[in-house]
């Protein structure tokens, strides 16, 4: 069988990789968003069953590199392809997209985990909360005095203290502003995800004084290659295809 290479997707940097690869190859998604219809490469979705199913399907596929370009907040997946390439002798390479770092003017407040959130918004009355699903298991929580701004990939009716966004980037700095002045924003709660396509809002919180409550990285495994682009990976992968693999 040919060599094959499995990306692990969810992110606009992988979807733009997928878009290169041939029909040999692989792109599997966890389910949760909008699954391609246009892509050369094969589409697979759903969990693989933890790093053994993993390890299980790289031999069963014939996979020779698991390109992991997943969120960096994904942290089980990319556990788990580090772990299932090590069992199986697979070459395991990732994009780490480069953190976001504070600017001059900037008051960001970083915290590890949820009642990290909670804890740094106390004092405020009208957060923008762009971390995901997340806010949305708390819907119960909005204490009296705050009205929540939630904005996400999913539709959801929210409640009368909570308001739901569903909206995807990029978003532009003009769009930010408008969004931030019309919900009369005045705390942004953000994961450190990189990227231009999200870092409007930071650019605005500097620009109209607000603080960001910043959510740390969680730790990723190391792998044998690490590229900072997109473009780099498409470049790395097709040079290892062209090689068959070999160093
Ligand atoms: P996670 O906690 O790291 O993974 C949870 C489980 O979902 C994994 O153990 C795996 O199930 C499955 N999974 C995740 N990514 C997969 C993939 N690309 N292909 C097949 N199975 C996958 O992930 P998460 O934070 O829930 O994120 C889920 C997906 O959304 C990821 O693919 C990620 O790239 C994307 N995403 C996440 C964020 C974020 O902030 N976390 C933001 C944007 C996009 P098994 O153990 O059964 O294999």
């Amino acid at each position: 069988m040919t060599a094959r290479v499995l990306l692990l997707g969810g992110t606009g940097d992988a979807l733009a990789i997928a878009r290169t690869l041939g029909s040999q190859h692989v792109y599997s998604l966890a389910g949760l968003g909008r699954v391609p219809a246009d892509l050369a490469c094969a589409v697979r979705v759903g969990g693989f069953g933890g790093p053994q199913g993993l390890a299980r399907f790289l031999a069963d596929e014939g996979i020779a590199l698991v390109f992991d370009a997943t969120h960096p907040y994904a942290a089980q997946i990319s556990a788990n392809a580090a772990r299932a390439c090590e069992a199986a002798h697979v070459l395991y390479w990732a994009l780490r997209r480069a953190p976001w770092q504070p600017q001059p003017g900037d008051d960001w407040r970083m915290v590890g985990d949820w009642a990290g959130v909670s804890e740094a918004i106390a004092p405020f009355a009208r957060p923008l909360f762009t971390l995901g699903r997340e806010p949305l298991a708390h819907l119960d929580e909005v204490p009296p005095q705050q009205h929540w701004t939630i904005r996400c990939l999913d539709a959801h009716p929210g409640h009368a203290r909570a308001r739901v966004i569903d909206a995807r980037g990029p978003f532009t700095p003009e769009g930010e502003r408008a969004l931030f002045t019309e919900a009369r924003i005045d705390v942004v709660v953000s994961k450190n995800s990189g990227g231009a396509a999200t870092e409007a809002k930071l650019a605005v919180a500097r620009d109209m004084s607000l603080p960001v409550v910043m959510m740390r990285r969680p730790p990723l495994p190391g792998a044998q290659r690490e590229l900072a682009s997109a473009r780099e990976a498409i470049e790395a992968i097709d040079h290892a295809i062209q090689r068959s693999f070999n160093a």
